[in-house]
């Protein structure tokens, strides 16, 4: 065992040479992954700013690998128990420092039966609010900001605006009220892909 030049415990270090503050000198050394991870955090956010680089927290992956974690490898478990609260803190600090958030999933597999599967993507804009956003701003990151990661893939996506493809869902509840409601396939009474029908009764 070693020792972390930046937060001096003994611990095992990642494989990857960094820079750590010294006196007001940056000095290349090996860190742990908590101090690692720390470290991309905080360049990220500042990093994020100055370019305009958009965040894709992905937050589902991370909170259903810890709700499922009885079919998660030993491997991975050990990597999402140390990765879980600084991703979240990570997150919360980058929405507080203005940085652009979009949303994302990394959902994983495909099958009613299974957890992180597609039909429950709409669970992600819950987990940005308890992160920080507002419930508002959540749905902002699904709907206008996500096609501004993919640029010029998503030339008409993004508005409810003349020339663009009309993707549009309905629910049976306010979502600025409870942000929930996006998680419940039961509660989304419609769906239109560039303006055809493909859930809910005939128009
Ligand atoms: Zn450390």
């Amino acid at each position: 065992m070693t020792t972390c030049s930046a937060c001096g415990e003994p611990a095992k270090l990642t494989p990857r040479e960094v820079f750590v503050l010294v006196g007001g000198e940056l000095v290349p050394a090996r860190v742990c992954a908590a101090c690692e991870a720390r470290a991309i955090r905080i360049v990220a956010v500042s990093t994020s700013r100055e370019t305009g680089a958009i965040l894709v927290p992905t937050r589902t992956v991370v909170e259903d690998l810890m709700a499922n974690i009885a079919m998660v490898p030993d491997y991975a478990v050990t990597k999402i128990e140390l990765v879980a609260d600084i991703h979240a803190q990570a997150v919360t600090r980058a929405y507080e420092h203005g940085v652009t958030i979009a949303m994302g999933t990394d959902i994983l597999l495909t099958g009613p039966d299974l957890p992180n599967t597609w039909g429950t993507n709409g669970a992600e804009p819950g987990h940005l609010v308890k992160l920080g956003l507002s419930p508002l701003e959540a749905i902002e990151a699904a709907t206008a900001t996500a096609p501004l990661t993919l640029g010029p893939q998503a030339p008409r996506s993004g508005q409810l605006a003349e020339g663009y493809d009309a993707d549009v869902i309905t629910l049976d509840a306010d979502p600025v009220a409870d942000i929930g409601v996006l998680a419940d396939p039961d509660r989304i009474t419609a769906v239109w892909t560039r303006g055809r029908k493909v859930k809910g009764a005939a128009a």
